[in-house]
């Protein structure tokens, strides 16, 4: 269909292949964790450029993503970051995933559709050493299970948890790596030694080699988002959400704006009417709040954003209808990034750039 509207977001992949680059240890194999349609940047061309700038893997939430990849003919490993969902055992082995095992009745459906496909499946087992989401609890049962896992007729590929704070606590990162450690010594010494260890999400690869072991797993860092305060240091933000001033008007002093008349122009100015709204994901909460970026320069969203669109408040700068737009990404030396707007309404970055909503199309470069 025709697009006729200018609101888009656009994805530089090349971006995210410099980031996929800076990101991989020499050591150590990297897994793009492309769930949530690769943090709202799309999934299949993300996973593309990721794996030619050197991810072996990727990472899924939902059976239903490593699906989709699939469909979309992409044959690199996936591996779906939670058990199965009871019932998706065969689709998700027949699409060749790899699934993530805490379960003794994760363990019984998995070997039971394994059987009936005649499936080899490679495992992941997946430790919960302090962020207490999913994972086996206590890691010391670790051993017993992985035995489980291979008595079953299952082949015991990775051994693998998650930090609950790598961003920002190093202690605590260090004890649950600890824990896998010590977890996966065990598991070796009883003689079924898991081929990869993992562990190390952004905040972990950037900042503690020690986490990165056989394979690292980032999300956020592979699309320049940071993990945490300072940790885009380096790497290349691949979103930018643009539209342009579809309509421009001078009002005077005293005028009030947008449902509820929440703003009132203590000056004349010039007011543009931007085809964004709490529809496509920007959040109503940025109202009022928000900056963006029209003439290389900043300008205050003015009144409640509405579903469709917003206004922003252009003071004596003269703007035009067809004017460009940019709410998150780079335009002449400003830049306004997701964790800016997060912070203005007490979230993270990844929560602005997932809620894009699908009604924005996604428009690739590089
Ligand atoms: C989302 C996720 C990651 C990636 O986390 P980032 O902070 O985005 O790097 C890695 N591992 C698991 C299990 C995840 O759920």
């Amino acid at each position: 269909m025709t697009r006729y509207r200018p609101t888009i977001v656009e994805v530089d992949l090349e971006a995210v292949r410099h980031n996929v680059r800076r990101l991989k240890p020499p050591e150590a194999e990297l897994m793009a964790v492309v769930k949530a349609d690769a943090y709202g940047h799309g999934d299949v061309p993300v996973a593309r450029a990721a794996l030619e700038a050197g991810a072996t893997w990727l990472g899924v939430a939902l059976v239903e993503e490593g699906v989709a990849l699939r469909e979309a003919g992409i044959d690199a490993p996936i591996l779906v970051l939670s058990e199965f969902p009871s019932g998706s055992e065969k689709e998700a082995l027949a699409a060749d995933l790899t699934p993530t095992l805490y379960t003794d009745h994760g363990l019984a459906a998995l070997a039971e559709a394994a059987r009936s496909t005649g499936r080899t499946a490679r495992v992941h087992v997946k430790l919960d050493t302090g962020m207490h989401r999913v994972g086996l609890w206590p890691p010391e049962t670790a051993p017993a299970f992985c035995r489980a896992v291979v008595d079953a007729g299952l082949e015991l590929e990775g051994l693998w948890t998650h930090f609950a704070s790598s961003e920002s606590d190093e202690a605590t990162t260090m004890l649950q790596l600890e824990r896998l450690l010590r977890a996966a010594e065990a598991v070796r010494a009883q003689g079924t030694p898991p081929r990869l260890l993992h562990a190390a999400n952004s905040g972990a690869t950037i900042l503690y080699p020690r986490t990165h072991l056989d394979l690292v797993r980032p999300g956020a860092a592979v699309y320049g988002l940071a993990a945490g305060p300072g940790l885009d240091a380096g790497l290349r933000p691949a979103m930018t959400l643009r539209s342009e001033v579809t309509l421009a008007k001078r009002l005077s002093a005293g005028e009030r704006l947008s449902y509820g008349h929440r703003y009132e122009l203590g000056r004349d100015a010039w007011i543009a009417t931007v085809p964004v709204g709490y529809e496509d994901g920007y959040p109503r909460l940025l109202s009022n709040r928000a900056e963006v970026l029209i003439r290389g320069r900043r300008h205050p969203v003015a009144g409640i954003v509405t579903m469709d669109q917003l206004l922003v408040d252009c003071g004596d700068d003269e703007v035009a209808t067809g004017d460009e737009v940019v709410l998150i990404g780079r335009q002449g030396d400003e830049r306004i990034t997701p964790e800016e707007l997060a912070e203005r309404i007490g979230t993270i970055g990844y929560e602005l750039a997932t809620a894009i909503s699908e009604r924005v199309p996604r428009e690739y470069r590089g």
